[in-house]
């Protein structure tokens, strides 16, 4: 009883707020990566919600093997029903059903009473776990909601079969050690608690998701449903890296553990950055940059003199390791395939081949190529669509005292096209160029650019999202010349729309 489940909902709560949205391909790649981080849970999304969410949840159902794989659902049977479609593929599934028990949500957003909104709940528990033993209920607003009514429901819910009991503080509300009270009043109350798992949700609103999830932990809950980098609704949810390594630091204080690998934890963060484009800001606890830096004067010298005296935990514990040298221009294919099973990719001989040739050409441009780069080469290969335009050269000139011009040629099944463009500066030239091109008008909506490893001639990874219409769509590229990484970025995100939305061939301008 001194084990906390870790529930992931990354792929859920994280999925559905602005700016994180992924696609199936994407998912699948997030998911797996979970799975070596060996959290026990994945909320792979809410199928109901769209068809997308239900391929996602039906997909990763069919390719992971281990870890519980759980869906989202209101408690109406049709939801349910649809949860179980996209579920039934798993090993291990998890309906998770919910209702909001609060008064102001209740009236508000039901019209109903107390009464209706507790027969739906013990009627959707009931029909969830006519597919499934493993059923989650959750009572939304749980914290905002009558006490004497929260713990009915509770005891209710579980007598209907649900094995795991929610208390979601869905609006980040609650003060830490009101919320420790909470959980506490409930196994002081509930007959049959300890029949289920009690299990956390708490959002971030006012900064104290992290600590409440812990005062709940402190007071018997069993299960925390978190997400990597903390991401989520509104201010997003309990940290996951935080929460670990809180319970994992502070083992004397909690006396409980988790199962999860912290040295993938790390990874994880990387590869939703990775995959979303959005970075960590640089103080954000364990996985920020700055999270194991030691710049003040007294305490480098502390610190040189012992580790202890300033770090309460070891950079190789989460995974952040400095990175290795592992590739260099006179390696060969079979060392690269190697090394890419030692990470974890298993390509067939065409995909190989066409990595093994830029792994060349990115050596003949840096010197030394690390374990990021490797990683980075593979993942931008398995985007999983087509590319109908493809860059093949772009050159631009720009400065203080000159117009910003762009000339970009793109090959078009057998055609080749060039075109040239004046702009703002040398990256807005260059997408006005492949606007003219591809006949495909996008409005920039973001642009962020990082460094994948280390030294002057590091991997630029450029992400983008860009607007065609109403629709935003993510394109992102890699290269040792940022235009190149900007001009190549833009243009995924034109392919990417056009597979995405089966437009016909748009109009292509010659000049
Ligand atoms: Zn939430």
């Amino acid at each position: 009883m001194n084990d906390i489940i870790i529930f992931d909902t990354t792929l859920r709560d994280g999925e559905q707020s602005p700016g994180f949205s992924m696609t199936t391909n994407e998912k699948i790649q997030m998911a797996q990566q979970l799975e070596k981080l060996k959290v026990d849970v994945i909320e792979a999304g809410f199928p109901i919600a769209s068809d997308g969410d239900f391929e996602a949840v039906k997909q990763i159902s069919q390719e992971i093997k281990n870890t519980v794989i759980c869906g989202l659902s209101r408690v109406m049977k049709k939801d349910i029903d649809r949860a179980w479609e996209a579920l039934q593929y798993a090993k291990k599934a998890r309906i998770h059903t919910f209702i909001a028990t609060s008064d102001i949500h209740i009236k508000h957003k039901f019209n109903k009473t107390r009464e209706e909104i507790f027969q739906m709940a013990i009627e959707g528990v009931k029909h969830a776990k006519s597919y499934t033993d493993d059923v989650e209920f959750s009572a939304e607003d749980a914290f905002r909601s009558d006490r004497g009514f929260l713990a009915k429901i509770v005891e209710e819910t579980i007598r209907a079969g649900a094995t795991t009991v929610n208390i979601p503080d869905t609006v980040g509300y609650a003060i830490t050690s009101e919320f420790g009270d909470l959980i506490k009043f409930l196994f002081d109350t509930v007959p049959n608690i300890n029949d289920a798992i009690i299990s956390v949700h708490c959002h971030n609103d006012l900064g104290l998701g992290v600590s409440n999830s812990l005062a709940a932990v402190e007071n018997g809950a069993r299960q925390i449903e978190c997400t990597i980098n903390g991401i989520g609704e509104r201010a997003g949810n309990a940290s996951l890296e935080e929460v670990v390594m809180s319970i994992n630091t502070r083992k004397n204080f909690f006396n409980v553990r988790t199962n999860i690998n912290t040295k993938e934890i790390y990874p994880s963060s990387q590869k939703l950055v990775s995959i979303t484009g959005v970075p960590v800001q640089p103080n954000k606890a364990i996985v920020g940059d700055n999270a194991f830096a030691h710049e003040a004067g007294i305490h480098q010298d502390g610190f040189l003199k012992n580790k202890s005296t300033y770090e309460i935990m070891t950079p190789q514990s989460i995974g952040k390791e400095k990175s290795n040298l592992v590739m260099g221009k006179h390696s060969g294919r079979h060392a690269f395939q190697e090394r890419l099973t030692e990470l974890g990719y298993s390509l067939d001989e065409k995909e190989l081949d066409d990595a093994f040739k830029r792994l060349k050409e990115l050596a003949d441009k840096k010197k030394t190529i690390y374990e990021q780069d490797l990683i980075a080469i593979v993942e931008e290969q398995k985007q999983g669509f087509e590319e109908k335009f493809k860059l093949q050269y772009v050159q631009s000139s720009s400065g203080n005292r000159t117009i910003p011009t762009a000339t970009v040629e793109i090959i078009h099944g057998k055609e080749t096209i060039i075109d040239a463009a004046i702009g703002d500066g040398p990256v807005d030239a260059a997408y006005k160029a492949i606007s003219r091109i591809t006949g495909c008008r996008g409005e920039l909506k973001s642009y962020n650019i990082r460094s994948i490893s280390e030294g002057r001639d590091a991997l630029g990874e450029v992400t983008v999202k860009v607007a065609f219409d109403d629709v935003i769509v993510k394109g992102k590229a890699l290269s040792t010349d940022v235009i190149e990484a900007s001009a190549k970025a833009y243009l995924n995100a034109v392919n990417r729309f056009l597979s995405n939305h089966s437009v016909d061939d748009p109009k292509v301008e010659k000049i």
